[in-house]
């Protein structure tokens, strides 16, 4: 079981006050909610911001990965305390009926279920690598992906309404040249800065590292933050310490190696990704402006719906 993180008393006390507003609908599992027409209104209001500060080439993908492609990336080296599988029924009408009989009675059916060929999304921007694979090799300049606002999972149940096990992530990948990827990804640090000051947040940039597992991981945590391979956009929602909205990513050649992505004259191509989470922004707004956005101020509505 991944272990439970019970919400603070600040954490608990805003969940209470969004859930009785109907804008979260509870589902009984920490950190999956149903979420009102106002809380997706707010949600689709600042992705669709992003959309018209960007808009490069657009992809779109469902919030599944294939197997292989999961494998291939190195998250269960990186992250397997985060991943979600897809497992799915196998066997005769007599294993069907028992695993049944004994899920009626919410004992262990397991033993009746195989692994598919797909794994539940873990960021949006992995179909996206598998996807450019296929194309020919790059121009100079290479290519920016949109690749949207795709649901993505983590099995990380908390009590904190801003830690979700199933949220929206608006990524945007850029391949190319070192320099060209490096310069991309700095210009979007401070472009999400400026666009989450736009809609009234007091956004921080910090480097920052990935929640690497184990006692290696914390090694990899430490050479990411040495090399300043990931940034973060943080502001403050209901945590003890301002919580992460944005992340801003240098690949180098990690997913080009490995999904084989070259340059057309000059050897593998980089790769940096830039994701917002949506759902916090939406209850960082929510947080900072009140629970009802007919009374936010009016330049906060001009640009989440112009
Ligand atoms: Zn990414």
């Amino acid at each position: 079981m991944a272990e439970y993180r019970p919400a603070t008393p600040d954490q608990a006390e805003f969940l209470a006050e969004l859930t009785g507003h109907g804008l979260l609908v509870e589902t009984g599992v920490p950190g999956v909610y149903g979420r009102s027409g106002v809380f997706e209104r707010v949600r689709e209001g600042f992705d669709s911001l992003v959309t018209r500060v960007a808009a490069p080439d657009r992809l779109r993908f469902p919030p599944i990965l294939p197997r292989e492609h999961f494998e291939a990336s190195g998250y269960l080296k990186s992250f397997p305390h985060l991943a979600g599988t897809i497992f799915a029924f196998e066997g005769s009408e007599a294993n069907a009926a028992e695993q049944q009989e004994r899920a009626s009675r919410h004992e262990a059916w397991d033993e009746f279920q195989s692994m598919t060929d797909l794994v539940l999304l873990p960021a949006a921007c992995y179909p996206v690598y598998p996807a450019i694979a296929k194309r020919p090799p790059l121009a100079k300049g290479g290519l920016t992906v949109d690749a949207g606002g795709a649901y993505v999972f983590r099995h990380e149940p908390s009590g904190d309404p801003a830690r979700l096990q199933m949220f929206h992530q608006r990524e945007m990948v850029r391949f190319g040249e070192p320099e060209t990827v490096a310069d991309w990804r700095n210009a979007w640090r401070d472009r999400a800065v400026d666009i989450l000051g736009r809609v009234g947040l007091s956004p921080k940039l910090e480097v920052a590292s990935d929640p690497f597992f184990g006692r290696a991981g914390r090694m990899l945590a430490a050479n990411q933050r040495e090399q300043e391979l990931k940034f973060e956009v943080l502001i403050d929602i209901a945590g003890p310490e301002p919580t992460a909205v944005a992340s801003f990513n240098y690949h180098r050649d990690h997913f080009t190696g490995v999904f084989g992505i070259d340059m057309a004259d000059d050897g593998p191509a980089h790769t940096a990704c830039l994701g917002f989470g949506l759902e916090r922004i939406t209850l960082g707004l929510f947080r900072t402006h009140g629970l009802d956005p007919a009374t936010w101020p009016a330049e906060v509505g001009r640009e989440l719906w112009p």
